[in-house]
């Protein structure tokens, strides 16, 4: 006997931290949401995620949402109740020898030259002050001071608390696998429930394109694996987040003691079964590049490694905006490895195309035509 579905203002499909953020700041204006989440939320890449808050090197197109994003993480128990396990402990990229230098060094005058002031260049003696346990190889750092790193897995757990307290709905076990039209709404059919509002946020991750296809969109996406590992515990010795000129890593410690590195090492994905594997030739490369720079971890033993599973895009910029083609669509993935960081303000930046169908963000960068097979191209 065919069920009625549940009407909604919005219907948001995946519920990893860009589904979150987005149902968040809906809610917040009075709409009434569903997030619908195959699985459970925080599945996939928001809890494999080494939770890096950087705004260090990234994209110039990035820049401007990423510096707002990073004002709010620095109040992030004012926007979710609770300071997700984030310390400002700064980001630094590390140049190992002079050859490193002057990457670094046009990328500080690039952005100085931009009118942006939060990367810098420091010397050795400098970063041996701010890093004493870096090995005396090294010879210079570009730094963000006011970068850090958060916990994923109490950011999860604080972004889902803010969303059941504004009255989202969360339907968990609630793949989508059709969708029609109803007059002004979508109806999003997931096995024999079903669920109807006049827009949709698309924010399903590593199958966001699969999610588009079911509207009619060709969206080229690829996806990557990015593989992990977690260290035991051992006595602090380091706060900020290291990553290195030329090599694969992101090493810091958590406040556990364990050594969490990561850098975008890839592992293999199988998007059908929704399932990654970690290849252990390319992870030994993460730990030949700690022991390098922090010759103090030498034999320390690592306890686990896992993979997550993550869109991808060719230009490693994400995919955000309304469709050009489908009325009531919003697009909110490819986030390319570096989507954690973007979590906060990316809530506000939906919140502004759904309700008010445009932002004052700059997001043309993002544009979802551009992967649009050529047909939308902006
Ligand atoms: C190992 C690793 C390390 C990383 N490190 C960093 C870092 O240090 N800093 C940083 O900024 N970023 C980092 N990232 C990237 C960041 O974690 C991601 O960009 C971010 O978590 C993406 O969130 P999301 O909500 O878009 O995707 P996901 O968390 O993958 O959520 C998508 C959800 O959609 C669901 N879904 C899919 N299809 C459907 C459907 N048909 N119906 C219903 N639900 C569906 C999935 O089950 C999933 O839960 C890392 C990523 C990985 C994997």
């Amino acid at each position: 006997m065919p069920v009625s579905a549940q009407g909604f203002d919005v219907a948001v499909i995946g519920g990893g931290l860009h589904g979150l953020t987005a149902a968040l700041s809906l809610a917040r204006t009075g709409r009434r949401v569903v997030i619908l989440e195959r699985n459970w939320i925080g599945r996939h890449a928001s809890s494999a995620t080494a939770a890096g808050v950087r705004t260090l090197g990234r994209d110039l197109a990035e820049v401007s949402i990423s510096l707002e994003s990073m004002e709010m993480w620095h109040r992030i128990a004012s926007i979710v109740g609770d300071d997700c396990g984030f310390h400002a402990h700064g980001q630094f990229k590390v140049a190992e020898f002079d050859r490193h230098m002057p990457a670094l060094q046009e990328r500080e005058a690039t952005m100085r030259k931009l009118g942006y002031r939060h990367e810098e260049m420091i010397d050795a003696a400098e970063m041996r002050r701010l890093i004493p346990s870096l090995s005396p190889h090294c010879v210079g750092a570009l730094i963000a001071r006011n970068d850090g790193a958060a916990d994923p897995h109490r950011t999860i757990a604080a972004f889902r608390g803010a969303c059941e307290r504004a009255g989202v709905t969360i339907v968990e076990g609630c793949g989508v696998e059709a969708v029609e039209r109803q007059g002004a709404d979508w109806l999003l059919r997931c096995g024999a429930r079903s669920f109807r509002a006049p827009a949709v946020v698309n924010a399903a991750g590593a199958w966001a394109a699969r999610v588009a296809a079911l509207f009619g969109e060709a969206i080229e996406l690829g996806v990557r694996a990015s593989m992990m590992m977690a260290t035991e515990r051992l006595a602090p010795f380091l706060a900020p987040v290291v990553s290195v000129v030329g090599r694969a890593l992101s090493f810091k410690q958590s406040d556990q003691g364990t050594l969490v590195i990561g850098g975008g090492l890839q592992g293999a994905a199988d998007i059908d079964r929704q399932r990654s594997t970690v290849n252990f030739v390319e992870l030994a490369k993460g730990a030949r590049a700690s022991s390098d720079l922090f010759p103090i971890v030498q034999g320390v033993r690592i306890a686990r490694c896992w993979t997550g599973i993550e869109a991808q895009t060719r230009d490693h910029l994400p995919v955000i905006g309304a469709s050009p083609q489908t009325p009531g669509l919003f697009h909110s993935f490819g986030y390319s490895g570096h989507g954690f960081q973007l979590v906060p303000v990316l809530g506000e930046i939906m919140r502004d195309l759904v309700v008010d169908q445009k932002t004052a963000r700059s997001i043309a960068a993002f544009a979802p035509a551009r992967l649009m097979q050529g047909r939308h191209a902006a």
